[in-house]
């Protein structure tokens, strides 16, 4: 934003605040509908911290070792969703209901070996090769030299337990009539931890094609508080979200304002910031391909790749609004009439 304010007046274009901006940026607000509000908040119910902390208690337990990219304790993770989806009955969209995509040792360097990204998804009923990818990694540090476990409860547990819970909400609504018009891709990505190598795959061999990709909600670390919000809890992160979709970025406030008003924290989201998160989680991958993202982050805290990332020290209820947040976000995307646009492809931007 601070970048297209100044080149605009270095362009003589005019500046931000001209009223015929304000006026494109107000037609943009304006022309988002939200759909079907009751019942998004029927299907967001079905997410509960209570089932949100099941699932982490097991995903982020001593018998997956630190999750490790490619070691046993990371296979059996990927086992652990594999499983989960089976008896939930949400598809696979790989042949042989595999719900795995391979990934060759050659993909990774420093002697990982061979490892998997976890796939489910949910076709949508109209547009079903319009695909929303929601994603989380699933691998995190392993074990430390002195036997220590990484359990990595946050880091990625939360955002792994939270699609668990979105896509059975979605596979619910679809039993009942109800699926979204566009499909809904669930991406559990290893190898984040190593670099960013599970989403790196899919953006070279991704199972959709990228150009029918329209989004990608990506969550990395949503169970926490960090220490500048310890007074007021009720915050997440958003970066990424205006950067190349200003509909996405306006679509997500909607959301948020008619569902949760949850506090949309978008101090990261400056282009200087130093940590530069942007380019710090898989949606990167996605965002420079083209792919408008939103990556959705508690912010770092005392535990953050320490072995005390435990699940006890997660705030289920948190979660749980947090997730129900991406959900309705998810689901406006599937379910309004057009396919959202990029800002170049946007009429009334341009
Ligand atoms: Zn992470």
């Amino acid at each position: 934003m601070k970048t297209f304010c100044l080149l605009s007046v270095l362009t003589l274009v005019g500046t931000c605040a001209t009223p015929k901006y304000t006026a494109r940026i107000q037609s943009i607000k304006d022309n988002i509908k939200i759909n079907d509000s009751a019942i998004v908040t029927k299907y967001a119910n079905t997410i509960t911290s209570k089932e949100l902390k099941k699932h982490l208690y097991q995903f982020a337990s001593a018998e997956f070792e630190g999750r490790k990219t490619g070691e046993p304790g990371q296979r059996k993770a990927s086992e652990f969703l594999k499983t989960y989806y089976t008896n939930q009955d949400v598809k696979s969209p790989l042949p042989n209901n595999s719900y795995y995509q391979s990934i060759p040792e050659s993909h990774f360097s420093n002697n990982i070996k061979e490892s998997e990204n976890v796939l489910a998804i949910i076709e949508g009923t109209e547009k079903p090769d319009e695909v929303i990818i929601i994603s989380a990694h699933l691998d995190h540090l392993g074990v430390e030299k002195n036997g220590s476990i990484n359990y990595g409860a946050d880091d990625d547990g939360s955002g792994t337990v939270a699609l668990m819970e979105m896509a059975e909400a979605f596979e619910q609504a679809k039993k009942d009539g109800m699926g979204p018009k566009r499909s809904i891709l669930i991406l559990h990505l290893t190898g984040e931890e190593i670099g960013k190598k599970g989403s790196d795959y899919y953006v070279t061999h991704p199972i959709y094609p990228l150009k029918n990709t329209v989004a990608n909600l990506n969550i990395d670390m949503i169970g926490r508080v960090d220490k500048i919000h310890n007074n007021n809890p009720n915050y997440i992160y958003l970066i990424g979200s205006n950067r190349l979709s200003k509909e996405l970025h306006y679509i997500s406030e909607k959301v948020n304002n008619t569902f949760y008003n949850i506090d949309l924290d978008y101090r990261y989201n400056d282009e200087h910031d130093r940590n530069q998160y942007y380019s710090r989680s898989d949606h990167y991958n996605f965002a420079s391909h083209g792919i408008p993202v939103i990556f959705y982050f508690n912010g770092e805290h005392e535990d953050y790749h320490q072995t005390t990332d435990t699940p006890d020290k997660i705030e289920y209820e948190l979660l749980e609004k947090r997730t129900k947040l991406i959900f309705a976000t998810a689901w406006q995307i599937a379910n309004q009439d057009h396919r959202l646009l990029l800002d170049d492809k946007n009429q009334l931007l341009n």
